[in-house]
């Protein structure tokens, strides 16, 4: 295995910034990815694992350690009983081939998250969601290298590994595990969720008869087609940030306020928001640009490089969002995104 030195990183993530990485290597095997932690452990680095760099913003410095790019192929389903697959991908699988492959062999249950850049230890980690549905909802297990004993493990879903766009490999806990297979539970007799307005709509007006899995699939793609800017031409990891959960007094306020914000309930008396309505209608913010990065006309969460802004451009606006936000209606935003 090759560790390269200075390797500039914005070929390798889709906001297309960022400096370098001082030590770079590629990984396909659990043994290569043994060898990277040895390397970061004899020369005390820090390390960063990069999937599919879709949901990470580089600084414009350099990574004063080691990125490691997480290259680990191989897939495979195994049919249980009732009808139900498990399919099995190493971390290093693009997701969305894997969805195509789930739906050309008629598996139901990840066809909503069609379309979602990235490999399959990336949808783990962020835990994926989109159109009604999670990654987490599908995992049972993740296997992984647990650096500080370097043994390869296995976490069942039962120790609740997932939550709202989080993972306990985003958390304390979880710092030590890199992942590197997931297996997924689908079905082969399923229902298809259309519990999202957008698909239903889609449906509506298209006048379809039967609606199988591999019209969802396309109905979800061509709905994204014109969410996302195209990443041929513009720069983006999707929606910089999470949707607010607040609880039921603060909730009933804003309701007050403003009576169309789209909400809807998590659980425990608390409520999600949509921070796009906020984006767009609270903030004013709708299209807002600044130098060469903004707001995605069609979907203000999505924050776009328009071509040759720095990862410090990026920040910036987003930093501004964030206060934006907080001032007109005083609540705290998270990134989705990972900032290295
Ligand atoms: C156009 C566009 C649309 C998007 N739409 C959506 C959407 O609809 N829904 C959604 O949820 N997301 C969306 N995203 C965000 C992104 O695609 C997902 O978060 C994706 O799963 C990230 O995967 P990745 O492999 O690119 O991860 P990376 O960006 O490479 O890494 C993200 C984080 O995961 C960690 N990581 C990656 N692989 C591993 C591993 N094997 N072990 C341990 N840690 C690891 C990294 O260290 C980093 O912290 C979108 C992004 C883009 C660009």
């Amino acid at each position: 295995m090759i560790f390269r030195e200075n390797v500039p990183l914005s070929g390798l993530n889709t906001f297309k910034t960022g400096g370098s990485a001082k030590f770079f290597c590629i990984v396909g095997t659990v043994d290569e990815l043994k060898n990277a932690v040895c390397f970061v452990t004899e020369n005390k680095l820090p390390f960063f694992v990069l999937g599919g760099g879709s949901n990470a913003l580089f600084s414009d410095r350099v990574f004063e350690g080691l990125v490691i790019k997480m290259e680990m192929m191989g897939r495979g389903a195994v049919e249980k009983e009732n009808g139900t697959i498990h399919l099995s991908a190493a971390a290093g699988e693009s997701w969305d081939k894997l969805v195509s492959l789930a739906v050309g062999n008629n598996f139901y249950g990840i066809e909503n998250l069609s379309g979602i850049p990235g490999t399959v230890g990336g949808a783990a980690v962020q835990n994926i969601g989109a159109y009604g549905a999670e990654a987490g909802d599908s995992i049972i297990e993740v296997e992984i290298l647990d650096v500080s004993d370097m043994k390869v493990k296995t976490l069942n879903v039962k120790e609740r590994l997932f939550s709202y766009r989080d993972s306990i490999f985003k958390k304390l806990e979880g710092k030590n595990y890199i992942v590197t297979r997931v297996l997924f539970r689908l079905k082969k007799e399923g229902e298809l969720n259309m519990k999202y307005k957008d698909i239903r709509e889609y449906f509506e007006n298209k006048n379809f008869g039967e609606i199988t899995l591999k019209d969802l699939r396309s109905a979800v793609l061509e709905i994204r087609s014109k969410k996302f800017p195209n990443l041929n031409k513009f720069g983006t990891a999707g929606s910089f940030f999470k949707n607010p959960t607040v609880n039921k007094n603060f909730y009933e306020s804003l309701r007050e306020k403003y009576p169309q914000i789209p909400t809807y309930p998590v659980g425990g008396e608390n409520f999600r928001i949509s921070l796009a309505w906020i984006l767009d209608n609270i903030c004013g913010l709708k299209g807002f640009k600044k130098g060469a990065v903004g707001l995605y006309e069609n979907q203000p969460l999505v924050l776009t490089n328009f071509g040759g802004a720095s990862a410090n451009d990026i920040k910036n606006l987003a930093d501004e969002i964030a206060r934006t936000v907080k001032e007109k209606i005083g609540i705290e935003i998270d990134p989705e995104v990972v900032c290295v």
